[in-house]
């Protein structure tokens, strides 16, 4: 949701690095994580007092830098874009986080980890492959663990398909709609979808 008053009201990070990160992603297309929902997920780090997190889908870096800036957690991030790479990578560096933030090269698919003690695993990455994605890393994550997942919304057009033109769109929000079904039923977590941002669930991992 973009609200202008809270827009307003809330303040903006005040920080040089995240600037040049806004300022890179709008260069590149980047669709990074939305204010409402990078301030959530720092939020429900602290809360939890989250020390370990995966991400699937790290793009420039923005929200795996935001984690490590705001937070005191480790961070383990999977990126298949080599150009992405290129840019997280010095992203990183600039930000002297690479002791605290590890990016893998590679899709998320072809990826396993050995680490079960995830304290929160983000998915960020190609919705297609959400279900696998969720499926495959949520076993690393400990009980008691939070999933977060963006996008589920997609601008609005996962509630109507049907005025979607592009048949590659139509399908795509398809699939969405049928992750968020899928989370909403797998009882193995506690999950709830909130019209922050994009769209962002939140699940517990039982
Ligand atoms: N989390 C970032 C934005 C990620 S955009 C932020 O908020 O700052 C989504 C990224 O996921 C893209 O860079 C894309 O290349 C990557 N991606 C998509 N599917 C993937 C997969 N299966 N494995 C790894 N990376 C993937
Ligand atoms: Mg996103």
């Amino acid at each position: 949701m973009n609200n202008h008053y809270l827009s307003s009201v809330n303040k903006e990070f005040d920080h040089q690095m995240i600037k040049f990160l806004l300022t890179q992603a709008k260069e590149f297309n980047v669709p990074i994580i939305s204010d409402e929902g990078i301030n959530l997920l720092i939020q429900l780090i602290k809360i939890s007092s989250s020390k370990k997190i995966l991400e699937i889908g790290t793009a420039i870096g923005y929200s795996s830098i935001l984690m490590a800036l705001f937070s005191d957690a480790i961070i383990t991030t999977i990126e298949r874009d080599e150009k992405m790479v290129v840019l997280a990578k010095n992203n990183i560096k600039k930000a002297n986080l690479t002791s605290r933030v590890t990016l893998i090269q590679g899709d998320g698919r072809d990826i396993s980890l050995e680490d079960n003690d995830y304290d929160i695993l983000f998915i960020d990455a190609a919705k297609a492959a959400y279900i696998d994605l969720f499926e495959k890393f949520s076993k690393n994550v400990k009980t008691g663990g939070i999933i977060i997942c963006d996008n589920l919304l997609f601008k609005g057009q996962v509630e109507n398909p049907d005025i979607i033109e592009s048949r590659n769109r139509r399908q795509l929000v398809k699939k969405i709609d049928k992750f968020n079904q899928y989370l909403v039923n797998n009882s193995n977590f506690n999950t709830y979808i909130y019209g922050i941002g994009d769209g962002i669930s939140i699940s517990i991992k039982k």
